[in-house]
């Protein structure tokens, strides 16, 4: 039987397991990797374990993440019907693994839809449940996620509790009473974001291979190769913005076949560029086998980025906007969901429409032009992520479903 992997076991009970589908890609892990040794500190006995599942069970839960950020279209149903059996199979025998480790007292807190087919059987099992999903859409005609909500109809009926990044992303089906809302949250001496001298600075980035002119204006994205996140859009605005700016793209080695295809496209466009402007775009590719030399790198390019672009066209929450936010960048974001959610536009960053590629280069280069607005904007950012969105309130969010205490 293929079982769930520890990350962190907890070592009493009772306790709060968290369940999320990958250990060090996306925006969940870099959560859990903060929140659990926070949880820990503040004396909630937390673990957290990953599930094991092919490319097949990732495809399929990607087009879940797809629905919630957008539109059903006609084979949707279809999709959802053939792809939820074997991902229902195997998250039964991930489900049967972990209520043989837990007890009644315990809390499962299952992240994102590629947990959530976990729920019945756990609660079945006895075990409190919830799902915590960092998805979701404003848009009000969206249509993608009432198709979720229809098909994981008893999943959603045997939760304990739902916890949404906005109340908008929460399924109406669930009482009132079991939504809440957490913001997300970074922490602020993790090595993704400590402080960095510019001598670390230059270091981290010389290592990596990332050679910019020292004078060079820089413009960064850091993201996972995810046609939502339109690493393509932010690449067809560098030959726009000043001949002595350059542009950073950084995201993980591709590791499923969607992730490959946006990288293929993302070299071909930077192939077809002129040679000067070629030689104004940097691809940097992350590892996930070494994570401190990764959150360094992502540190490093974001503290070196005189404005951090964040061009998703759909977005949950955007946890690479609020680390840059907290580093005193001037961030432009694409202006949809989660970026809406951080950023006052004037005051602590910039949204535009991140499908105008004109809109996106004048925000640009607004802020590129203008030193003193981005230090005030960077100055107002590191103020409100400070007040709004560090690692201490989301722990005591947390507190909403004491392991001991009622749902
Ligand atoms: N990230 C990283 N290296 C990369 C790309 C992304 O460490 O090459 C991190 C990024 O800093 C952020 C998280 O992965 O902490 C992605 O967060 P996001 O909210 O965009 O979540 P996603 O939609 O990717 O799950």
């Amino acid at each position: 039987m293929v079982t769930p992997n520890w990350v962190r076991r907890p070592n009493t009970s009772p306790s709060m397991v968290h369940v999320s589908a990958t250990a060090a890609t996306g925006g969940v892990a870099e959560l859990l990797a903060g929140l659990v040794p926070a949880q820990i500190a503040a004396g909630v006995p937390a673990g957290w374990a990953v599930i094991e599942a092919g490319e097949d069970f990732h495809d399929f839960t990607r087009y879940l993440d797809r629905l919630l950020h957008g539109r059903a279209d006609s084979l949707t149903s279809e999709r959802l019907g053939e792809g939820a059996k074997p991902y229902r199979e195997l998250l039964a025998t991930h489900a049967a693994w972990l209520a043989e480790q837990l007890g009644s007292e315990d809390v499962v807190v299952l992240h994102d839809p590629a947990t959530l087919g976990m729920a019945p059987p756990l609660a079945e099992a006895g075990l409190r449940v919830v799902w915590h999903c960092h998805l979701g859409t404003t848009e009000e005609e969206a249509s993608g996620p009432a198709a979720v909500w229809h098909h994981f109809h008893d999943e959603l009926a045997s939760l304990d509790a739902v916890v949404t990044t906005l109340p908008e992303y929460a399924p109406q089906s669930v009482p009132a009473a079991r939504r809440h809302v957490f913001a997300p949250a970074v922490d602020p001496s993790a090595p993704k974001n400590r402080p960095l001298s510019s001598r670390e600075i230059e270091t981290v980035l010389a290592e990596a291979g990332l050679a910019l002119p020292a004078q060079a204006r820089t413009v960064a994205q850091v993201s996972r190769w995810d046609a939502l996140k339109d690493m393509p859009g932010a690449l067809r605005c560098l030959p726009k913005l000043p001949a002595d700016v350059h542009l950073v793209l950084v995201g993980d080695h591709p590791d499923s076949s969607e992730s490959r295809a946006v990288l293929d496209e993302v070299r071909s466009l930077r192939a077809r560029l002129s040679e000067q402007d070629r030689s104004r775009v940097h691809l940097v590719l992350t590892s996930q086998e070494d994570p401190q030399a990764r959150a360094l790198l992502v540190n490093a390019v974001q503290r070196r980025a005189d404005v951090v672009l964040h061009k998703s066209l759909a977005e949950g929450f955007g946890l690479p906007v609020t680390e840059a936010m907290l580093k005193g960048k001037a961030v432009v974001a694409g202006d949809v969901g989660g970026p809406r959610q951080q950023i006052s536009p004037g005051h602590n960053g910039v949204l535009a429409d991140p499908r105008n590629t004109t809109a996106v280069v004048e925000a640009l280069e607004m802020l590129l032009e203008d030193p003193m607005l981005r230090r005030r904007l960077g100055n107002n950012a590191t103020e409100s992520v400070s007040r709004r969105y560090l690692m201490d309130r989301l722990v005591a969010d947390y507190h909403a479903f004491g392991i001991s205490g009622q749902l």
